[in-house]
């Protein structure tokens, strides 16, 4: 693929490509170019100008693929030497619209050379099974391009483990640069891999989900998918009670630096925040989080069927 000239306004470029009608054409702002091969109408490939100072020149060796699910069309690119980029659908405003379909759709749009079709073809499946819920570690390889600092942010958010979340504070101390909460919440954003790095675990000190590229509704529901967080306040009772795995959990409330037992008020009511879920009181308070005083988990009630550790 030919680089874009700078200074030129991105929608009078014309880009031949023999086989297929090539476009360059530009949408939302100044900076968002959609570039692809166009046949029958259908789009084949969309690059984004983000996109393509990542993908670097060996765009003809790149596999490119599509999985369709009830989050939208994901679309993943790869190289030779693993996943380079994935585009998670736009959940700004609306959700996709999605035709209900049991199955998840895969398709192969450029199979590349090398290796990368093979990269291709397991991201697309493993993100399928992912959203199916039925997937909790991924195993496709990444060729992780970036910063040494980067690529240490993305490794620490890679080890957030599925169903758990962590603040961008956690992971800049993880680091050893506390100071560089800020970075770190940089490094996140411009996380090309998600959801392979779950950039989406990475929430704000309070509890609150904050930023995701994509748009905040998806952040939150793969959050719900992924049993972290209640689909919706209705759904806080269940959640509290499965998220255990039928074990008992505390829940250390973030913003409060308090725990609390899973029926106090206080966490339900900050249902949309993710809290921290611990098996034990000792495990809490060993975080830093002290007892609730209006649900006192210290204070063993009549009703209560397990005893603080
Ligand atoms: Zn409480």
């Amino acid at each position: 693929m030919q680089a874009v000239p700078t200074g030129v306004a991105r929608d009078e470029i014309e880009i031949e490509h023999k086989g297929h009608e090539r476009f360059t054409k530009t949408t939302k702002g100044p900076r968002k170019v959609h570039e692809g091969y166009e046949e029958k109408g259908k789009m084949m490939l969309v690059i984004d100008d983000a996109a393509r100072g990542k993908l670097g020149r060996d765009d003809a060796a790149l596999a490119v693929g599509t999985v369709t699910t009830w989050a939208g069309t994901t679309r993943v690119a790869a190289t030779a030497q693993g996943v380079r980029q994935v585009w998670l659908p736009d959940w700004h405003g609306a959700p996709p619209v999605v035709a209900s379909s049991a199955q998840p759709l895969i398709a192969v749009v450029q199979p590349g050379t090398g290796a990368a079709e093979h990269h291709v073809r397991q991201a697309l499946a493993e993100l399928a099974a992912y959203f199916a819920g039925e997937l909790r570690q991924f195993t496709v390889v990444l060729d992780v391009q970036g910063t040494a600092f980067f690529r240490a942010v993305w490794a620490a958010v890679a080890a957030v483990p599925y169903g758990a979340t962590c603040s961008y504070g956690d992971i800049a101390r993880e680091l050893a640069a506390p100071m560089a909460t800020r970075a770190v919440g940089a490094a996140n954003g411009a996380n090309p891999y998600a959801p392979f790095v779950p950039c989406h675990r990475i929430i704000a000190a309070d509890g609150r989900l904050r930023d995701y590229g994509p748009g905040l509704p998806l952040k939150h529901r793969l959050l719900a998918l992924e049993g972290a967080l209640p689909a919706d306040a209705a759904d806080y009772p269940t959640w509290a009670a499965r998220v255990g795995g039928g074990a008992p959990v505390w829940l250390g409330v973030r913003a409060a630096a308090v725990v609390c037992r899973p029926a106090c008020a206080r966490p339900r009511q900050a249902w949309d925040r993710a809290h921290v879920v611990f098996r034990s009181l000792a495990a809490a308070q060993a975080a830093g989080f002290r007892p609730c005083p209006r649900c006192a988990p210290d204070r063993p009630t009549l009703l209560d069927t397990e005893r603080p550790a």
